[in-house]
């Protein structure tokens, strides 16, 4: 039988894994080349479900090449490419070629970046990337952070922090966020004890943005009623509309109540790295904690993501000194210190090396292309007569609806969710769905550079094509088998 060292990442290995994983890059290679156009197929979770479900894990394959060709089957023959301009629904981006570079020497060298003694030099690459990115926010050195799973563990992070601050008993804390602003700060607030109800919803003005009016009425009415604002939750970039709070104000009213002022730019932190739009997150180093995703608008994979904060020592609200693994006399900078995390990838060599390869004005431009590719699309949709555009495009999304002729709110409703399922079903394109004041909207997320506007448009004409199919299809006296599926 084989050595001890069969299939380990070792050096008697090293023919084995040079060889295997080219053969791993050549397969995923043959998938992106066959597929060029063909975002989905369509899988329907029965036949993805029943693939998966016919592979026995007690009969391992031995070989590589076959535990490849059984993948294909099992999930890459039918994959979602983020790459393919049709595939618009939702913040999950193409990715650049150094942060896959990156990800080879992630998962091989295997450091984790809880202590510096699995980390070494791997520590202060994500402390210079966490130092680089609070200085783009324009803090000085005081400020620290941490990179994390997403912007749902750095808002949960940032609430806890503010929690820490504001001492205050749990059923007393609120927190003020915008209506449009993301469901993890609800999810945080009920894993904090304080309950999704403590989380107050700021009414958004007409072009959706915090209505600093509103937040500072809903700021004294907690006041009035005994309550504490623990903390106000600004958007950078809200997922349906990339509205963008403005963050002076609201970081004056909640600085003038004692709040924590944590901005969620999730979404639209990528303009850190934007030579062009770089103004519009003016404000955002009035904040105390901010939240990024860099695996949304820096083309980074899934996950790479970051909370920073404006004064480090706030982080101590996480600190926890196990003797095993961080002591208090401990000599080395344990990054476990300031996360909720212990064991952590090094998901931050990815930015390292998008950075180092192609620098920030590139990942800026790419993300640029984007917002100037929502325009001109939007301006397109703006002229067509039987398009409803929920408004503006402020980032990369486009929120609109097709509108059949003489159809009420619910036919409206059930025809363009009927469009988006026959798109996906037959591997067309992805689009999303979202509602906007109750009313059902279809949305374009575009974050794919490589784009042109005539992809994009393309996949609109696909939603009226089949729109007016489709209720043509369900008008009285059409064939039955044609009629929509309701
Ligand atoms: C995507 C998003 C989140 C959640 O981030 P994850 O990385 O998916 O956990 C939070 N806030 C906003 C505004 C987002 O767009």
């Amino acid at each position: 039988m084989g050595a001890p060292s069969q299939h380990l990442f070792h050096p008697a290995n090293a023919g084995d894994y040079r060889r295997e994983v080219g053969a791993a890059v050549d397969h995923l290679v043959d998938h992106l080349v066959a597929t060029a156009g063909r975002p989905l197929t369509g899988v329907t979770p029965a036949d993805a479900a029943r693939r998966v479900a016919a592979v026995d894990l007690d009969r391992p394959l031995g070989r590589t090449d076959d535990a490849l060709a059984e993948l294909s089957r099992v999930w890459l023959d039918d994959a979602i490419w983020f790459h393919e301009p049709a595939a618009a629904a939702h913040l999950n981006c193409p990715v650049v070629i150094p942060a896959l570079v990156a990800e080879v020497f992630v998962s091989g060298v295997n450091a984790s970046l809880d202590t510096f003694d699995q980390s070494a030099g791997a520590t202060f690459v994500e402390r210079h990337l966490v130092d680089w990115t609070s200085a783009r926010i324009g803090w000085g050195p005081g400020a620290d952070g941490v990179f994390t799973t997403g912007g749902t563990q750095s808002n949960l992070q940032a609430l806890l922090l503010a929690r820490g601050r504001a001492g205050a008993p749990a059923d007393r804390l609120r927190v003020l966020a915008g209506a449009d602003g993301h469901f993890s700060v609800q999810k945080a607030a009920r894993l904090l004890g304080l309950g999704e109800d403590a989380v107050i919803p700021v009414a958004v003005d007409a072009s959706r943005r915090m209505d600093p009016a509103a937040l500072a009425q809903a700021l004294s009415g907690c006041v009035g009623r005994g309550e504490v604002p623990m903390a106000v939750v600004a958007t950078a970039g809200t997922t349906d509309f990339g509205a963008i709070d403005p963050l002076p104000e609201v970081a004056a009213l909640a600085r003038s109540y004692g709040a924590w002022f944590h901005v969620d730019a999730a979404y639209g932190g990528g303009l850190l790295a934007s030579r062009r739009r770089r103004h519009r997150l003016e404000g955002i180093d009035l904040a105390d904690s901010v939240a990024l995703d860099f695996h949304k608008t820096w083309f980074q994979p899934v996950s790479c993501s970051a909370l920073l904060v404006r004064d480090g020592a706030s982080l101590g609200h996480v600190t926890w000194h196990a003797d095993y693994l961080n002591p208090q006399d401990s000599a080395h900078p344990n990054q476990v210190d300031k996360s909720l995390q212990t064991t952590r990838r090094f998901e931050a060599l990815k930015l390292w090396m998008t950075l180092r390869v192609m620098g920030a004005d590139a990942i800026g431009d790419h993300l640029d292309a984007v917002i100037d590719l929502a325009d001109t699309v939007a301006a397109e949709l703006a002229a067509m007569p039987d398009v409803e555009l929920a408004a503006a495009p402020q980032l990369s999304t486009i929120v609109f609806r097709w509108l059949p002729d003489d159809a009420d709110e619910d036919e409206v409703a059930r025809l363009n969710e009927a469009v988006r399922a026959e798109l996906f079903d037959a591997g067309r394109a992805l689009v999303a769905a979202t509602r906007v004041d109750g009313r059902r909207f279809l949305k374009l997320t575009l974050l794919n550079p490589a784009a042109t506007p005539a992809d994009v448009l393309a996949v609109v004409d696909d939603v009226r094509r089949t729109g007016r199919r489709l209720a043509a299809a369900a008008a009285p006296g059409a064939p039955r088998d044609l009629a929509v599926a309701r």
